[in-house]
């Protein structure tokens, strides 16, 4: 399935994640904090440049897009936490810079970020609006020279610690989606702060805000894209490719749990036996390697066809909402196979199975994946 460079790719990635994360993820979950210090590690070995290439300051893979995929994998694997941190910084936060951003916004924000000296964050999702973008309050106002944005977000993954923010903003509510603009903001710039961080049940690790613009000035110079109403139709090209990767999340985080469930069956005795040799368990684990299979398959697939240059959006949601759902209930039934055990915070179960609704929700709800294809059949 995947091709000799994907596959090095994924047995340097792995080894890392075998050897520094994995031993980590517990106590980074414990924590709740941000993981600065083997952030910085994973970027200076240059995995945050991975989806772009060299001209500006990435790795200048032959595959990106599965590479990144597998790179998003392998991290979850170890953990999911830390894995939406690097998807978000050397994704989402990244790609609609990296698309649109000019020479002086390369340097200022997307180098230092790729390098991992800067930490970026996405911001569509407010309090009143999430799966309906169209209807989002924060407004950007034209001065001279400029903007001023005004309003608040919600979710923020990165939101406290982040350098840098795009922000999708209004600039006229009574034109819908064809209003909104992608503006790139510095969190140095008066006006900005942090409302509160959130405390969440899911990805521990992953640091999750709310945040205020109040009289935010953001210079001509930070709004990405080639015109009015260009703006969203940018962010929404990056949600689109982001959808791959959080189905690559998803997998990784339901294949730990099914390796440790199977280690679990072998090794678990009762009645005599270990439980794996009731039937029960095997059809349980027989199950969930056929949704994972299924899951990594289709996820690779529609992550070939990026790299190609095919269109994705069908594919994309379809990837994320076969993984998410899919990996959801591998962790469900793998909770089930440790028993007491599963529930007892001292092994890694119910975070495998907590982190598992991160890809049902972030990025668009598996409800709005549905719709999203609905639509493309004309329905
Ligand atoms: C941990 C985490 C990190 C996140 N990180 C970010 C981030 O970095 N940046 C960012 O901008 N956002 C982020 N999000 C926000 C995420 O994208 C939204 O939570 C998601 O899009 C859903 O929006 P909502 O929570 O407002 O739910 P709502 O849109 O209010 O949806 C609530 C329910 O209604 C259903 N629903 C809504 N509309 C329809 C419809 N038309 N048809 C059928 N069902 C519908 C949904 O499926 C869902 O079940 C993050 C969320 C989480 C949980």
């Amino acid at each position: 399935m995947l091709d000799q460079d994907a596959q090095e790719f994924r047995r340097h990635i792995a080894r890392w994640v075998d050897e520094r994360l994995v031993p980590q993820a517990e106590s980074l979950d414990r924590k709740g904090e941000f993981p600065h210090e083997l952030f910085h590690e994973l970027a200076s070995l240059g995995y945050l440049g991975a989806l772009y290439p060299e001209s500006i300051g990435g790795s200048g893979l032959a595959n990106p897009y599965t590479c990144f995929a597998v790179l998003c994998e392998e991290l979850s694997r170890g953990s999911m936490g830390f894995a939406a941190g690097v998807c978000m910084q050397g994704s989402t936060a990244t790609y609609t810079l990296y698309e649109w951003g000019d020479k002086a916004l390369h340097e200022r924000f997307l180098l230092p970020a790729l390098r991992g000296e800067r930490i970026g964050a996405f911001a569509i999702t407010e309090p009143n609006s999430g799966s309906d973008a169209a209807s989002l309050r924060t407004r950007a106002t034209n001065v001279e020279g400029g903007y001023v944005i005004n309003g608040s977000k919600i979710f923020t993954t990165h939101g406290t610690v982040a350098d840098f923010i795009t922000v999708v903003a209004t600039t006229d509510p009574a034109r819908g989606l064809k209003g909104l603009e992608l503006f790139v903001v510095d969190t140095k710039t008066k006006g900005f702060s942090v409302g509160r961080k959130l405390d969440k049940f899911t990805i521990h690790c992953s640091d999750t805000a709310e945040l205020v613009f109040d009289n935010v000035f953001v210079p001509e110079e930070c709004r990405l894209g080639d015109g009015e109403g260009g703006g969203f139709l940018n962010a929404y090209k990056s949600l689109t490719v982001d959808r791959v990767f959080t189905a690559a999340l998803a997998v990784g985080n339901g294949q730990a749990a099914y390796d440790a469930a199977l280690r679990y069956a072998k090794e678990r005795v009762q009645f005599g036996q270990p439980i794996g040799k009731f039937q029960a368990v095997q059809f349980k684990l027989v199950d969930m390697l056929a949704v994972l299979e299924q899951a990594r398959l289709y996820t690779y697939y529609v992550a070939g066809r990026a790299d190609r240059g095919e269109p994705i959006t069908t594919e994309a949601a379809l990837a994320k909402l076969v993984a998410a759902d899919g990996c959801n209930d591998v962790c469900q039934k793998a909770l089930n196979i440790f028993g007491g055990y599963g529930l007892m915070n001292e092994y890694p179960m119910q975070r495998f199975l907590r982190d598992s609704y991160f890809p049902i929700i972030g990025g668009g709800t598996s409800d709005i994946m549905r719709l999203i294809v609905a639509r493309q059949l004309g329905l």
